[in-house]
């Protein structure tokens, strides 16, 4: 583990003792883990994706995830895997593109829920690892998460940038010592068949779901 002098301890914001961190895989969520970690901020997991298709591409995912936080001794929140309502509200949404509305709409029931979860547990403060990620627009997601925050008096969403300082390099490190499962796309059904669409026009091979590790030959 990357050692608390190598970086920058973190201190939550004013008046919040505790954050709920909303977990999107454990790659992302690897680098944001070990910074809290090190920092001593009291925190848990909450894992709800229900956007990941199909269920074995999300068992993955949430495996790895529980794994380390099994190893960091940190509480993992398995919250539902509610496809059914997240399919609901893609609906008309099926061929927008990446970082357009359809995220948008997945971004805010994510952190909808981790907020409505936060208010019923305790935590006034909530964040996520998904920003972290460079195929990611985060200015969307910050906007998302302070929407899902604002309907409850106290609760604020945290938009540390957990890119900076060396941590998006951190993330790939951390991802290749753990040997992490590595998703090869963002996530959900549409973002499945756009990835093969793009990889066909390039006469790649089509993604195989659980063959790819952080680490092996090639990565
Ligand atoms: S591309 Fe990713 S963020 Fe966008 S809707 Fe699909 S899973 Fe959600």
């Amino acid at each position: 583990m990357t050692t608390a002098a190598e970086r920058d301890s973190l201190t939550l914001p004013r008046g919040h003792d505790k954050l709920l961190l909303h977990s999107c895989c454990a790659p992302c969520s690897g680098e944001v883990m070990e910074a809290l970690h090190v920092s001593g901020i009291d925190y848990a997991i909450f894992f709800y994706n229900p956007n990941i298709h199909p269920k074995k591409e999300y068992l993955l995912r949430k495996e790895e995830n529980v794994r380390f936080a099994e190893q960091h001794g940190i509480e993992f929140i398995d919250a539902d895997y509610d496809t059914d309502n997240w399919f609901a509200r893609a609906k008309g949404m099926e061929y927008e593109p990446e970082r357009g509305v359809r995220c948008t709409m997945c971004f805010d029931m994510r952190f909808e829920r981790t907020a409505l979860y936060a208010h019923e547990h305790g935590y006034s403060l909530i964040s996520s690892s998904l920003g972290i990620s460079r195929w990611k627009n985060m200015a969307q997601i910050n906007d998302c998460g302070h929407r899902a925050a604002a309907p409850y008096d106290g609760m604020a969403y945290w938009d540390y940038n957990w890119r900076k300082k060396g941590g998006s390099q951190r993330m790939i490190e951390i991802s290749k010592r753990e040997r992490f499962y590595q998703q090869e796309y963002c996530g959900c059904v549409y973002s499945l068949r756009d990835s093969n669409l793009h990889r066909k026009a390039q006469g790649r091979d089509l993604i195989q779901i659980g063959v790819q590790y952080y680490g092996d030959e090639g990565e």
